[in-house]
């Protein structure tokens, strides 16, 4: 699998940015045996795991022309553990897909919650956050997550290590029946574990 056989917004995206050749976990989760699964991954920072993701629920979000789909409710939802991480995820994704027309939502403890409801209210394709804000807009039933098609929880042992288990917990159950759940994190503590069994199914898992 190489990303010129992308769906074409992607590809182009990719090419702008000069990446020509995906790392080890790209190419992992690009595998046709990936596909549509749920996903153990481990992966470190540095390795193209961001782009890995992003590319992993391609499917869940584009149409067949490699457009962004036209919903109300968002298509997919990352969490990341910090606010810091969390905004690079979504500039990281927000040139990814600009070329197929998304809409990325960044919903982070510290940031204007109301400038987030608007951006959630304006039809959000994709919105990446961290877990207590997260749920605080659900909570006040500004995130619709009934649309979802993929959960990513990026650096889980991180968000586990950092107490977010019953936030993420809150969020996941939440979240429709048939949603892809792709977690990605650098160990795969017990707790990790735990946490796939809850809320994966027959998750391929993948150590690059
Ligand atoms: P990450 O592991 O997601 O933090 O990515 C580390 C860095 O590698 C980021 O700056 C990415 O934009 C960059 N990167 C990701 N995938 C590729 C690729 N296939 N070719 C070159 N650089 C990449």
């Amino acid at each position: 699998m190489s990303f010129t056989d992308l769906p074409a917004s992607l590809a182009s995206a990719l090419a702008e940015r000069g990446y020509e050749t995906p790392t080890p976990v790209q190419q992992a989760v690009l595998e046709p045996e990936a596909h549509g699964r749920d996903l153990i991954v481990s992966a470190q920072t540095g390795s193209g795991k961001t782009i890995a993701f992003g590319l992993a629920f391609a499917a869940q979000v584009l149409d067949d022309e490699g457009r962004i789909r036209s919903t109300e409710a968002p298509l997919a939802l990352v969490i990341a553990p910090t606010r810091e991480l969390a905004l690079q995820v979504s500039r990281e994704l927000d040139w990814l897909y600009r070329p197929a027309g998304a809409r990325i939502a960044s919903c982070v403890g510290g940031m204007n919650a109301q400038q987030e409801r608007r951006a959630l209210r304006g039809g959000a394709n994709i919105v990446v956050g961290t877990p207590g804000r997260l749920r605080d807009h659900l909570e006040r039933g500004a995130l619709d997550l009934s649309g979802l098609g993929a959960v990513v929880l990026d650096e889980a042992d991180e968000m586990l290590d950092m107490g977010f288990r019953e936030e993420l917990e809150h969020i996941l159950d939440a979240t429709p029946d048939g949603r892809r759940v792709l977690m990605f994190s650098a160990t795969m503590p017990r707790p990790i574990e735990a946490m796939a069994r809850r809320y994966q199914h027959e998750a391929l898992r993948i150590a690059t």
